[in-house]
């Protein structure tokens, strides 16, 4: 039997951009599927009012080692190396230089305590001090890192990321999103709003089902979310069980982002940041005027990604303006307008944030990365096994599954 194509390669964010751009090089007959209108997946830029806004991925983590600064240069995208403001409390509001000390000292113990003496639980919430006055922190910062509460996270898959990651954060002002979408060279086929319903194993490869009908391939590199993997909205043959079953070790967790834009006369100082209330797990991290611009970033994990998810668009901006209120003062509400919010968790081909190990579940990543007979691939930021939850973890997934496909394709004998 013929097949249409070499490879198809099913989802077209980081992952499957990052395959269709090896592949493309090296003359491979390769069709990218995704199932929405536009390419990106979780790295999505749009534009509100004048402003440019990343709704998902903002950050160039590991900065220094990251492939897309490499192809941000050559492409001309402008890279901005500045350090973040993460770690300030802009001018201590609601955050005493004292607590601050004393916040980071808990998540110093606690974080040397996953190193030097682990629980057999492999959770990272028992490594937490019984009663500890800064759990609340320590939860919050969980959400922002990986999307979870500490009670269902692996220790052991957090410190993978933790220690390969190398601190560097840059951005890009045209947004990440843009970037990435934009590195999607022209040559590839590509089919938007084209969801992929079903993939079946033949003699000759794989068969793929979609509603505008029947595709044939050598070989398919599957690049979807874990939580598109175990809702089940492809139909996968019986052999992929395992892979099914690892994804379900590998949740997506809670990641939102809700931007506000700053009109008239405001305290607001350009490239500041303030956490909302550091002793609530449900609080926001709001980045003020990222590159100068009267914007501010809010972002939510865990529980306050969830409730805002939740409770809806309206609820979510009074929340964050209340936080940001009893920081700066009453009159800011006055300064303070809805701009826009994601909603990851509720997307039908997304379905939530990053996706993080549950506790003893770290070294199912591998098994979510290999292929199944030659036939199968798969990418995507959880198949990484310390860059997962990342843009650039993502890209590396797709290069590595487009190096497994052509060493699959290869003719083989003398
Ligand atoms: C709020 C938020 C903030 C983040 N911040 C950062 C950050 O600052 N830095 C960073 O590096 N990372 C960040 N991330 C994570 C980063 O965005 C992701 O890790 C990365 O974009 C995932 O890429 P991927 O290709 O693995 O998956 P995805 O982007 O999910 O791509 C999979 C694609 O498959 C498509 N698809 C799904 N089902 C089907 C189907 N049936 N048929 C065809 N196509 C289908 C989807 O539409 C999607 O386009 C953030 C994520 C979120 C949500």
């Amino acid at each position: 039997m013929s097949t249409d194509w070499d490879v198809v390669i099913i989802g077209g964010g980081a992952a499957g951009t990052a395959a269709a751009r090896r592949l493309a090089t090296r003359g491979f007959f390769t069709l990218l599927l995704e199932a929405s209108q536009r390419i990106g997946g979780r790295a999505h830029t749009v534009n509100v009012a004048g402003h440019t806004l990343d709704l998902g991925c903002g950050w160039l983590h590991s900065a220094d080692r990251n492939p897309w600064v490499g192809i941000a240069d050559a492409s001309g995208f402008a890279v901005e190396r500045r350090r973040s403001a993460w770690n300030q409390q802009y001018r201590d509001l609601g955050f005493s230089p004292e607590d601050q000390d004393a916040a980071d000292e808990a998540y110093a113990a606690w974080h040397g305590r996953l190193m030097s003496d682990p629980p057999q639980s492999d959770c990272a919430a028992d490594a937490l001090e019984p009663g500890g006055m800064w759990d609340g922190y320590l939860q919050a910062m969980s959400g922002y890192i990986s999307g979870a509460g500490l009670e269902r996270l692996s220790i052991a898959d957090y410190l993978a990321y933790d220690t390969a990651s190398t601190r560097y954060n840059w951005r890009v002002p045209a947004g990440y999103g843009t970037l990435i979408a934009a590195s999607l060279p022209p040559s590839v086929a590509l089919r938007l709003a084209t969801p992929v319903e079903a993939i079946n194993l033949e003699a000759a490869g794989v068969s793929i089902a979609t509603r505008a009908g029947r595709i044939t391939a050598r070989t398919a590199i599957l690049t979807v979310s874990t939580a598109v993997i175990v809702g089940g909205t492809i139909g996968l043959p019986s052999e992929l069980d395992e892979w099914r079953h690892a994804a379900t070790s590998l949740p997506l967790g809670r990641n939102e982002k809700l931007f506000l834009e700053i009109v008239g006369d405001n305290p607001f100082e350009p490239e500041t940041h303030v956490i909302g209330d550091p002793r609530n797990p449900r609080t926001g991290s709001y980045y003020i005027r990222p590159f100068g611009g009267p914007v501010i970033e809010g972002f939510f994990g865990g529980e306050g990604a969830e409730v805002l998810a939740e409770h809806g668009p309206a609820a979510g901006f009074a929340y964050a303006i209340d936080e940001l209120a009893a920081l700066f003062g009453s009159d800011v509400r006055r300064s303070l307008r809805p701009l826009a919010v994601s909603n990851w968790s509720r997307m039908d081909h997304i379905g939530g944030g990053y996706s993080y190990a549950l506790p003893g579940k770290s070294a199912v990543r591998d098994i979510l990365a290999r292929p199944f007979d030659g036939r199968l691939f798969f990418a995507g930021e959880a198949t990484h096994r310390h860059d997962f939850s990342t843009a650039h973890g993502a890209y590396q997934s797709g290069v590595r599954a487009a190096d497994e496909v052509m060493a699959a394709l290869r003719p083989s004998g003398p």
